[in-house]
């Protein structure tokens, strides 16, 4: 495999609440990014998976760890890492219309100058997301959020970037069309090459999306390796229990969560000791609650840490 483009190594993160307490919202987070591939980051709410693509994205600086962008030398981060939110309603300024926001991306990264060549690459960057050119003229609330989504991720595009971090990116739209901007985005991966996080808490999607699947808990990274290994071989209980509760691949077109299914997550002020996964796993022992599972390897590139899985000189 060739070099990650971006990778997060050992990458924590701590928000400060006051009288020394802090919220632990990711712990010692290790995720690589390769050109044309896809990485899933799966987990419920809160589970840490936005706050490390913030921090791969740089709006926030790890508390610890290192994020590493390695080539593109002479561009800025921000046009090598392009984030996509969840919302494509809340991401696109109102009074412009998309020509204006296009071209204005393309201006200020110095891509296009005067008005005919503004014209011709904002119609293309359109055609790349299958939007018809008189869509430069409309304004994003004469846009379904499915093309509003795609003029977002145009507007990404339009900054050349060799990494898009897409932060729950189909979870706001309509049934119809989740499929449509994940094929998307599959085709521009493939295409240009781009290196994709994808967050999901829909683990059935993820595994028809992307070549890796990363499961969070609770701020940490209880298991990975790629994505059919994942969901063929979970061994992790927390990832079993996402697959239990997503057992159609179809799922990825209804995005209904595990959230309610799993019951409450854990505080990452005081956190459960041990195992954080333990007062909600249904195969907890003695030695889960007292002492931190190391990690096992399982063949592949396929990894967990639970204290199933443990040798016994640990
Ligand atoms: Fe469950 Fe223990 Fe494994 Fe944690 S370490 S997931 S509590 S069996």
């Amino acid at each position: 495999m060739t070099e990650p483009v971006l990778e997060a190594v050992g990458v924590s993160k701590h928000f400060p609440v006051g009288r020394g307490r802090a919220v632990r919202a990711v712990e010692d987070a290790t995720v690589r990014l390769y050109p044309g591939r896809t990485v899933a980051l799966v987990g419920e709410s809160g589970s840490g998976k936005t706050t490390l693509a913030r921090i791969l994205a740089r709006y926030y600086p790890p508390t610890q760890g290192e994020i590493r962008l390695s080539g593109g030398e002479g561009h800025s981060y921000r046009r090598q890492v392009q984030l996509v939110y969840q919302d494509p309603f809340a991401s696109l300024n109102p009074v412009h219309r998309v020509g204006y926001i296009l071209g204005r991306v393309l201006r200020i990264h110095g891509h296009a100058r005067g008005r005919a060549e503004v014209r011709e690459q904002t119609a293309e960057l359109l055609r790349r997301v299958n939007l018809p050119e008189e869509f430069l003229e409309k304004f994003p609330h004469e846009l379904s959020g499915g093309q509003r989504q795609r003029v977002v991720i145009a507007r990404a595009l339009a900054v050349r970037p060799r990494v898009l971090l897409g932060d729950e990116p189909v979870s706001m739209l309509d049934v119809s069309i989740r499929l449509d901007i994940l094929n998307l985005l599959a085709r521009l991966r493939d295409e240009q090459g781009l290196a994709i996080l994808y967050i999901t808490h829909d683990i059935a999607g993820a595994r028809y999306f992307s070549d890796e699947i990363h499961v969070m808990y609770a701020g940490q990274m209880v298991e990975g390796g790629p994505a059919d290994s994942i969901t063929e071989g979970a061994r992790h209980p927390y990832t079993r229990l996402l697959l239990a509760s997503a057992p159609d691949p179809d799922r990825v077109a209804n995005g209904s969560g595990p959230d309610e299914e799993l019951g409450e997550p854990p505080s990452l002020i005081d956190p459960p000791t041990g195992c954080r996964f333990h007062p909600r796993c249904p195969a907890a022992m003695d030695v889960c609650r007292d002492k931190v599972p190391p990690r096992s390897e399982h063949g592949e590139g396929h990894w967990t840490t639970c204290w199933l899985y443990a040798k016994d000189d640990e």
